[in-house]
């Protein structure tokens, strides 16, 4: 995590992202990354496309990570293709309309303890920054279901 330099570059637009949602933080953009990982790996179209289903993010600040995920996959409640489930641990999984296609996405350890350690406003704005150039592959576990 110390170096998120990437092969698989996912662009970020911080400023749609916090226009939406009001303010900077790393599970907003996390949700961003996940949104857009699962876009690309099941080649999903963006809105109508695919659908998400949220676990272990009822509360804030790990709510937020829904903003994320409706603002980079197009998965919104107004258009029902979003659903948030109680759970121990966060984990979303995506689905590809089209062909079913599945892939659930969760937290590595490291990146759950480096959350779990961040101390006030300006820590957690400065953990956001450094994720926006993060390899997804580096923070996320994958499982795939079927491609
Ligand atoms: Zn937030």
């Amino acid at each position: 995590m110390q170096n998120c330099n990437s092969k698989l570059k996912i662009k970020i637009d911080l400023k749609k992202a916090v226009d939406f949602h009001g303010h900077l933080g790393p599970y907003l953009i996390l949700g961003m990354l996940m949104g857009e990982l699962a876009l690309k790996k099941l080649k999903a179209k963006k809105h109508f496309g695919i659908e998400a289903i949220v676990r272990g993010a009822s509360e804030k600040p790990k709510s937020c990570l829904i903003d994320g995920i409706q603002i980079s996959a197009g998965c919104t409640y107004g258009k029902g293709n979003i659903k948030k489930m109680n759970g121990r641990q966060i984990q979303v999984l995506f689905c590809n309309l089209r062909n079913n296609a599945k892939m659930k996405i969760s937290f590595k350890k490291d990146l759950i303890r480096r959350l779990d350690g961040i101390k006030g406003h300006v820590d957690s704005e400065k953990f956001a920054r450094k994720l926006v150039g993060c390899n997804p592959l580096e923070l996320f576990q994958i499982l795939n279901y079927n491609f």
